[in-house]
């Protein structure tokens, strides 16, 4: 079988989150249920009706474009995408084309070609019978969309990996920048992945700067390509991208590459299998021309961008190298904040009150495993305050408290905030670290399991553990573990 190498390009649509929709001063509600409430003349494409951009729009687009290094442009413009369909009741959706407010940009190891701006459609249902309805809030609202130049990859399983991990990465700078919900169940983040598939090597030199002209070879070398909608969640993304892939692999190698065709599919969630939808129309169907209402647009000057790009928030990307160099703490950990910044700030505040990095690991740990285990069971369980959580680790760090003593008192913490070492003493928990003491209790432990010590004699590292267990229970849990089992190893020797 001869090798072939798959090529993804992603197209990922986000509506912004706003106060007014894109063109009109409609209120951009995406949980409003009622249908038709958010429309106006503008919206619903009156006769004679004058769009006016959306300044909070544009800045949002500009954010997203600083946020993976692009290039804001100085000149844009929006074009009319002319079509029919109910969808559109202009007859043409405002978009942009050769003017995009943000062109190159670089995101998860993917180049990104541009992120233009335009306006969404309507909503259609289908659903209620032999008629269709159409719900006109959703005409209008800002969307902003991403393209990425085609990337070419080695396996299905990468380039799947690669598109989701790119559109999860998209959808938390989206969150950080506080731009879009970006929820794909809902709509407010859709992708589209273009695949092709290819058995020519010089396809690779598309990811190397390479020039003008190899470019364009490379380009050559590039299969026919499909473009495979209706993707609503980062699993699906994944699952049918190793489909198209495997599929078009499965053709060229019967020697059907001819029905590999460029077309628009979609995907089928419960048969979990792309479908043939539509041949893609060409660009020039669209007969894409400057919008004469609207005004041609001077971002360099309408905004400051150098203020725009010092008031970024911190990334993920600079984020995850911060949290690795300043805690070392592990990758799963560093994901769990990255994804809940809100956990990240509170495992922050607590690492602040502890100031020691061995136990900044330990808080982490107790944070990613024991506490979102509690929260997994009982979901309205809140943090500890940073302070009692930090005095909970202080306790177990020094060795005053055992690790099951700590997930107790964690349990009663979230509940009820209070201080641990208070807890600890009321409840009896505070280990006592006094070989002393513990020197008598062990030896009466010894002098009654005979087997067992002749066990440990005998080799059974086991049997130890078990004289420990003992211990704890003589001492109802107040013995640390590990000075007991000191103990005993030294009276055993
Ligand atoms: P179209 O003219 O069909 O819209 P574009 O050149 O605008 O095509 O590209 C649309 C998307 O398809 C981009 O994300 C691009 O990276 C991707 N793409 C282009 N060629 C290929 C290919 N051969 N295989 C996979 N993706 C591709
Ligand atoms: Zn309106
Ligand atoms: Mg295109």
């Amino acid at each position: 079988m001869a090798k072939y190498y798959p090529t993804i390009g992603l197209e990922i649509h986000a509506e912004l989150k706003t106060n007014t929709k894109m063109f009109c001063g409609c209120k951009n509600d995406p949980d409003e249920e009622r249908p038709n409430i958010n429309i106006c003349p503008v919206c619903m494409a009156h006769p004679g009706a004058l769009p006016v951009p959306n300044k909070q729009a544009i800045e949002n687009v500009i954010k997203v474009g600083l946020a993976i290094g692009g290039k804001i442009a100085d000149f844009s413009e929006f074009d009319r995408k002319n079509y029919f369909y109910p969808d559109i009741p202009k007859g043409y959706q405002i978009s942009q084309y050769k003017y995009p407010i943000v062109s190159g940009g670089n995101l998860s190891g993917m180049e990104v070609t541009r992120i233009h701006l335009e306006e969404d459609t309507a909503n259609n249902k289908h659903d209620r019978g032999d008629f269709s309805l159409v719900d006109f809030n959703r005409a209008g609202v800002p969307l902003m969309e991403l393209v990425t130049e085609p990337h070419v990859f080695k396996t299905d399983e990468e380039a799947a990996k690669a598109a989701s991990n790119f559109a999860k990465e998209l959808q938390l700078i989206l969150w950080y920048l506080g731009v879009s919900e970006a929820n794909m169940e809902k709509g407010e983040m859709r992708v589209e992945a273009n695949v092709s598939v290819s058995d020519n090597i010089k396809a690779f030199e598309l990811n190397q700067p390479v020039g003008l002209s190899g470019r364009m070879e490379a380009i050559s070398a590039l299969g026919t390509k499909v473009e495979v909608k209706n993707l609503n969640s980062f699993r699906s993304v994944e699952r049918a991208i190793k489909y198209e892939v495997d599929r078009m692999i499965k053709l060229l190698e019967e020697g059907k590459g001819d029905e590999i065709v460029q077309e628009t599919r979609g995907w089928d969630e419960s048969k979990q299998k792309t479908f043939s939808q539509r041949k893609k129309e060409g660009n020039a169907d669209y007969r894409y021309f400057p919008d004469p209402d609207l005004p041609k647009m001077k971002l360099h000057e309408a905004f400051d961008l150098n203020k725009m790009k010092n008031e970024l928030p911190e990334l993920p990307s600079l984020k995850r190298v911060r949290y690795q160099k300043d805690f070392g703490i592990k990758d799963e950990d560093i994901e769990a904040y990255i994804n809940d910044p809100v956990l990240g700030a509170w495992f922050e505040e607590v690492v602040k009150i502890l100031n020691a990095k061995d136990l900044a690991k330990v808080a982490s740990n107790y944070i990613t495993t024991d506490y979102i285990g509690l929260k997994k069971s009982k979901p309205e369980i809140k943090y500890p305050s940073a302070k009692n959580f930090a005095e909970l680790i202080s306790l177990l760090g020094e060795n005053k408290i055992s690790s099951r003593a700590a997930k107790d008192i964690l349990a009663m913490i979230v509940e009820n905030d209070e201080s641990p070492l208070k807890i600890a003493t009321e409840k009896n928990l505070l280990q006592s670290n006094d070989t002393g003491a513990l020197k008598e209790i062990a030896q009466k432990i010894i002098d009654a399991n005979a087997k067992v010590v002749a066990d440990y004699k005998g080799g059974k590292e086991q049997a130890l553990m078990s004289l420990v267990g003992q211990i704890m229970k003589e001492t109802k849990g107040s013995a640390n573990p590990a000075v007991a089992k000191e103990v005993l190893i030294d009276l055993l020797k």
